[in-house]
């Protein structure tokens, strides 16, 4: 007997804000895993590493077998700054116009920052405002909150996630720099010190 489960095929829609490093790259393997719709969103803002986190973008789509979007912002200039006040929100907010059909806005963000829009309460008052635009229709998710940056690395290694296709430093060189903080993680992560 063919139960009404297996002949649902309503399943939830999620998006994912995709940069092409490790932390989004995760989240696409967690909702993959679970059986949901997935699809992802890339927003070039004008950072210095658009053009490499594309890339990587294109690629862990191309894997995961997910359709990916791609807004390219015009007139934006971004400073060379490890940290763009308001980022967050602004990424959040782009997801909503161009994916409102989603049930989940997922994003990789993860404990051990300081980083006012990697928390809690960050994502309570961004979900009040989604709240307010959709009714309670799209739940913004970010399933790594109180992870560390650690947690991710050993969920990586867990479920051989093919960290190879990511990208993660924030100067955008070919050759990533090795100096900032994303560099410092994948190295670590690659000497096997997470
Ligand atoms: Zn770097």
């Amino acid at each position: 007997m063919i139960s009404h489960r297996s002949i649902r095929t309503n399943k939830t829609n999620v998006c994912i804000l995709l940069s092409g490093g490790i932390d989004s790259t995760a989240c696409v393997h967690f909702y993959s895993e679970r059986n949901n719709k997935v699809s992802a969103l890339y927003i070039d803002y004008g950072q210095l590493s658009a053009y490499h986190e594309l890339k990587s973008a294109k690629q862990v789509s191309k894997y995961y077998g997910i359709k990916l979007k791609i807004l390219k912002l015009k007139g934006t200039l971004v400073a060379k700054k490890d940290y763009i006040c308001g980022r967050n929100s602004f990424l959040l907010m782009a997801s909503l116009m161009e994916m409102p059909e989603s049930n989940i806005m997922a994003l990789g963000i993860h404990a051990g920052t300081n980083y006012s829009d990697c928390s809690s309460a960050f994502v309570e008052r961004v979900q009040s405002v989604f709240d307010l635009y959709t009714k309670g229709l799209i739940q913004v998710c970010a399933p790594f909150l109180n992870w560390t940056k650690r947690d991710i690395c050993q969920y990586c290694i867990q479920k051989k996630i093919p960290i190879n296709l990511t990208y993660s430093c924030e100067y955008g060189k070919e050759q990533p720099c090795g100096k900032c903080l994303s560099c410092k993680d994948l190295e670590a992560l690659n000497a096997g010190k997470m």
